[in-house]
This record gives structure tokens, C-alpha cells and sequence, in this order.
């Protein structure tokens, strides 16, 4: 199955990484939206956040713990976690990531 994200995770497609362990890789978005905008990923293929279950979810958790821990290593306190889910929420990469938005204000709603 080919996935871009798949491929960013093994190393066919480069990435500047911000953090890696066993279960769990983070990485800069080509197309950043904010200052700073990286995005965390399971290594295991999950789709999207529709796709998390009772068996997979534990890596969801082990995500925000990632998230915390960069964040706060990068010095920022303040930030916005989005994972866009279906095509009419945005989502054009379906492995399950998680954006991680900081360096400028953010507005609510979302677009
Ligand atoms: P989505 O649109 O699915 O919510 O988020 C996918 C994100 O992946 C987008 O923000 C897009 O800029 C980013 N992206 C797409 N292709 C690549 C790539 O090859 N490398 C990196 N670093 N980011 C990518
Ligand atoms: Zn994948």
C-alpha cells in the first residue's frame, strides 16, 4: 500500500524531523500554516481519527504525550492540535496526524 506519510516514517520520502521513538514520528509540514507547524503521526498506518479504536487508540494517547513533551522543549506554551478528518474537514493525507500550530494568534472558528 503506498501512503506518503508511510513513506515519510521509513525514510523513502525526506522529512526534517522534529522527534522520533518506536511508536511515534514528528516531523515539519511542507506547507506550514503558522510560525511553527510540525505534525506528529503514528508510525502503524491508522487512516484517520475515524479509524482509532479500543486496540489502536493507545498510540493516539502516546501522540499527545509527544506533543507536550516538543512543545514544550521548543519553548511554546500556547498552540493549536488539528487532525482533519474526511475530505470535507480537510483532510488530504489519510494517515492520522496530528497538526501542531504555534507562533501567531489563532482565530475561532476555524475556516
Ligand atoms: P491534512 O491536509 O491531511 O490535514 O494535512 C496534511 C499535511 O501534510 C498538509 O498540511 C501538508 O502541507 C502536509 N504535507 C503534504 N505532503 C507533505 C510532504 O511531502 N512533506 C511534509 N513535510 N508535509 C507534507
Ligand atoms: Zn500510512
Amino acid at each position: 500500500m503506498s501512503c506518503l506519510f508511510c513513506s515519510i516514517v521509513s525514510g523513502d520520502i525526506p522529512s526534517n524531523k522534529v522527534y522520533e521513538d518506536e511508536l511515534v514520528y514528528a516531523f515539519y509540514d511542507i506547507d506550514p500554516q503558522a510560525p511553527v507547524h510540525f505534525l506528529v503521526i503514528p508510525k502503524e498506518h491508522i487512516p484517520s481519527a475515524g479509524a482509532v479504536t479500543p486496540e489502536n487508540s493507545a498510540v493516539v494517547a502516546h501522540c499527545f504525550e509527544v506533543i507536550a513533551k516538543v512543545t514544550k522543549e521548543l519553548g511554546i506554551t500556547d498552540f493549536r492540535v488539528v487532525s482533519n478528518c474526511g475530505l470535507q474537514a480537510g483532510q488530504s493525507v489519510p494517515h492520522l496526524h496530528f497538526h501542531v500550530l504555534a507562533g501567531r494568534d489563532m482565530t475561532w472558528p476555524p475556516g
